[in-house]
């Protein structure tokens, strides 16, 4: 919920912005580790889905690890209060620059997702002759059920080791003992996932590789299944917090850790796409042939996600005491480009030009995928504290 509080200081200010709100990142963040903490879990903040300083230092701050998937992101995370140590990377195309950095930074885990990958790792260790903790990426071919772009868990896709080069990985680190210690197992199928059967399917697939792994006399200390969790973008106000509970008591049920092994979560969407909203104004309202337009000063450019993914956001007008007659509009962006659309048929009471509007849950793949595609202006922020 924007509180008229809010609202009234939002007024005052330039648009378009990204608007978070800090106590409900918080409370989501703590629930999520009290929810873990009941199980022994563990959870590393996927990096990629908010980077902005503010967010991660609080994230830091309740004690999660982080996830990164570039150089860039272990430098960030490490800058913004996460610990070298509980830092996993995470990526098909690690560059060398990338692999000596986080060698050096001392990360709890190279999540590695070729042959050719581990390779270049083994070198580059022995020559820093610092030992490289690595966990397998393992494909575990499952179906997601979201949207095709953001499914990793296929065959088809091109993320983790191919199952034909798995006894060449095994083989390589058996010969390069003092430079690679394996340390897990991972797996990460993909993101928004609302059909939590696709967990339960994930978690007897782990059990299946973990004993595959041990029958050949290999138990590793570390199971990490990944994220993926999905959040409610219809109803951003009544379900603003995942069932995290619900959740890893999922995982609890069906999961089959052998004693001492941790299980580690990657989550990103999850904990941050309710906290943040993009607040818009509206520029003008268009009346067309068969239907109207509301241009807003926001677009594509500062949220990529209904353009990339055809993803749906709740569009709500701020302005108080609109009047209760109510009309369907087609929310465009300045952008030129026809693609440049938050949402078609979408019912808001009659619009003026000036009207507030927040674009909901935008907190995850939001700010990260902004662009200054039409030499748009740098983004600007409201933090509520
Ligand atoms: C993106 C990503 C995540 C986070 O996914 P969410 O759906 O945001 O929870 C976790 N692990 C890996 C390897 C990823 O690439």
């Amino acid at each position: 919920m924007i509180s008229t509080t809010v609202i009234e200081q939002l007024k005052q200010v330039e648009t378009p912005l990204y608007y978070y709100d800090l106590p409900l990142l918080r409370a989501t963040v703590s629930a999520a580790q009290t929810a873990a903490d009941a199980f022994g879990y563990h959870i590393h903040y996927a990096v990629k889905a908010n980077n902005n300083p503010r967010i991660l230092h609080e994230i830091s701050t309740l004690g999660l690890g982080a996830d990164c998937v570039s150089g860039l992101e272990i430098e960030l995370a490490i800058a913004q209060g996460f610990q070298a140590k509980s830092i996993v990377f995470a990526g098909v195309g690690k560059t060398e620059k990338e692999i000596r950095l986080a060698l050096r930074q001392g990360i709890l885990a190279f999540n590695v997702e070729s042959l050719e990958e581990l390779r270049v790792i083994a070198i580059l260790a022995k020559e820093m002759k610092i030992r490289a903790s690595v966990a397998l990426r393992i494909n575990p071919n499952i179906d997601a059920n979201t949207h095709h772009y953001i499914t990793t868990g296929l065959d088809e896709n091109k993320f983790g080791i191919m199952m034909h080069e798995l006894e060449d990985c095994l083989a390589l680190i058996n010969s390069s003992e003092r430079a690679l210690t394996l340390v897990g197992l991972h797996f990460h199928i993909g993101s928004q996932i609302t059909d939590w059967n696709v967990f339960k399917q994930l978690c007897l697939k782990v059990n299946a590789w973990n004993n595959w792994f041990i029958e050949r006399g290999i138990e590793v200390p570390i199971l990490n299944v990944g994220g993926g969790v999905g959040i409610n973008y219809q109803d951003p106000d009544g379900e603003s917090i995942v069932n995290f509970s619900d959740f890893f008591g999922l995982f609890h049920r069906f999961l089959e850790p052998k004693p001492g092994q941790h299980i580690h979560f990657e989550l990103g969407r999850s904990l941050v796409a309710n906290c943040g909203s993009l607040i818009s104004r509206v520029l003008y309202v268009k009346r067309g042939v068969k239907k109207n337009f509301a241009i807003l000063d926001a677009g594509m450019t500062e949220l990529m996600r209904p353009v990339l993914y055809q993803a749906y956001h709740h569009i709500q007008c701020l302005t108080p005491n609109r009047p209760t007659a109510r009309e369907n509009y087609e929310v465009v962006g300045p952008i030129c480009e026809s693609s440049d659309c938050f949402g078609k048929q979408v019912e808001l009471p009659l619009l003026s030009r000036g009207d507030l509007i927040a674009i909901r849950s935008a907190g995850a793949y939001g700010e990260v995928m902004a662009s200054r595609y039409n030499l748009r202006q740098p983004l600007q922020f409201y933090f509520q504290e």
